[in-house]
């Protein structure tokens, strides 16, 4: 039977005031809508399990295999394996490093793709599933508001991909000289749009168009971090790394700096896939809404969020919340309100999570390289500390695994000043100055952003 995908909002009184989408779609349907008409994250009504000898079978192969199996144990009845065998062989043509800390410590980095972040193992999958998805004969126009990561992990991952134009929106005061050069010289089936205003002008601008019906014969489709095509692909690194470093059926600890919780929702799931993840440990900067509550038992959204050195993770709300609350049996909407409160013990015995300091960032970053010369940037030294804690509270030694999601190269001003060393950037980023293109400037008024995207956008392949 095909795994089939519900919302995370199916339970929710109507009273609520939202409408519970009580049906349910295949993985296509999930992918191309992106996320369910209730405004609920689609969630899966059943978890494939791995069998461990398949597992270990992935030591020493490469990291398209583990992608392989993972992909195939959800979607074979959807792809065939031909198809799924192209696409991941496709998206990762890149290494994925594991580097010991000390003996029986890893740090797994995840950060030499092509934008130097773990956003592109889930976008560059994504993009070549949506690929095979898309109406037979047209085009998919996806469109995208972004701050800066996102932006560049998405268009970067869709490039050249057969079928699919994007566009990025981007606000043009908010985001950094290298990460505008990273989105404006994407090129190809990628265009960049600076944006006169802020982040929320480029949302507002994106969300009327999918409103818009004069543009809906224009396929529009997003890419957000809430699609389940992009969890997938983040339960894929967690078999690689366990492949790799731990023997049969072996316990270990594993600890993803977390933001929007979509990474540790990929480890979460390939616990219950049957991976022998003792303890997930799933660190926050300041933003402690969840720390907090697995503490307390209550759950209050931190707004506006907290404003901390690793930004990506500066989140008050995380969006996958909503499918950890699932999972434990309970249900939480966009905005933060609970419905039903999950079995906290259950969580207690399976999550830990302390909310990190920037001072705490910043000495983590010191220590790590001071003491065992590996280079953390502040998302993964965020994960380090969370490890530490988690350690130094319970005395537990078993194997550790901790995720760096970025590059130090990506931020040399606050490395510099920390470790007084130039990180040496990855392939991908050395020829980035060399590198020609420009955005398209648009004022944030809806009615020339539509003139634009009906000359522009294609509908036929
Ligand atoms: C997005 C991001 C995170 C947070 O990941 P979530 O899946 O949102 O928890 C952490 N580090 C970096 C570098 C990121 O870009």
């Amino acid at each position: 039977m095909p795994i089939r995908y519900y919302s995370t909002n199916r339970h929710v009184k109507q009273a609520a005031g939202i409408t519970p989408f009580t049906g349910s779609v295949s993985f296509r349907e999930a992918l191309l809508a992106g996320q369910s008409p209730d405004e609920g994250l689609f969630v899966p009504d059943a978890i494939p399990r791995l069998s461990m000898k398949d597992v270990v079978a992935l030591r020493d192969q490469p990291y398209w295999q583990a992608a392989l199996l993972v992909a195939r144990a959800f979607l074979s009845e959807e792809f065939s394996f031909e198809v799924l065998e192209a696409i991941v062989k496709d998206a990762y043509n890149f290494p994925v490093p594991l580097e010991a800390v000390y003996p029986r410590a890893f740090v797994l980095r995840l950060d030499q793709g092509p934008t130097a972040s773990f956003k592109d193992f889930a976008a560059r999958m994504m993009a070549r599933l949506m690929s095979h998805c898309r109406p037979e004969g047209e085009r998919l126009n996806i469109l995208v508001a972004t701050s800066g990561d996102t932006g560049s992990a998405v268009g970067e991952a869709y490039k050249g991909v057969d079928g699919i134009d994007v566009t990025i929106l981007y606000p043009a005061d908010e985001v950094s000289l290298m990460q505008k050069k990273q989105l404006d010289t994407i090129g190809g089936n990628v265009r960049a749009m600076c944006v006169d205003g802020k982040f929320d002008d480029c949302q507002n601008l994106v969300k009327e168009a999918f409103a818009d019906k004069d543009l809906a014969r224009f396929n529009l489709s997003s890419a957000n971090s809430i699609n389940f095509g992009r969890i997938l692909p983040q339960i894929v690194y967690y078999v690689y790394a366990y492949a790799q470093l731990a023997g049969a059926g072996e316990e270990v600890v594993v600890s993803v700096p977390s933001g929007n919780f979509g990474n540790a929702l990929g480890c979460e799931y390939a616990r219950r896939m049957g991976l022998p993840v003792a303890k997930l440990i799933m660190p926050t900067n300041e933003n402690d809404e969840f720390p907090a509550f697995l503490e307390t038992g209550t759950y209050t959204k931190v707004s506006p969020s907290r404003a901390c050195i690793s930004n990506a993770m500066n989140v008050g709300h995380p969006s996958n919340l909503a499918r950890f609350f699932e999972l434990y049996g309970g249900t939480v909407d966009r905005t933060g309100r609970v419905h039903r409160y999950p079995d906290l013990e259950e969580m207690r015995r399976r999550i830990f999570s302390v909310s990190v300091s920037d001072g705490e960032t910043r000495q983590t970053i010191k220590s790590v390289y001071e003491r065992y010369r590996v280079v953390l940037e502040q998302h993964g030294a965020v994960g380090w500390a969370g490890l530490a804690a988690y350690q130094k509270k319970t005395g537990d030694t078993r194997l550790a695994i901790c995720l760096e999601t970025a590059h130090p190269a990506k931020f040399p001003d606050e490395i510099k000043n920390l470790l007084g060393i130039d990180p040496e950037p990855p392939e991908s980023m050395k020829d980035l100055a060399g590198r020609e293109g420009s955005a398209i400037n648009l004022s944030r008024d809806f009615a020339s952003f539509k003139t634009y995207l009906q000359a522009h956008l294609k509908i036929k392949k």
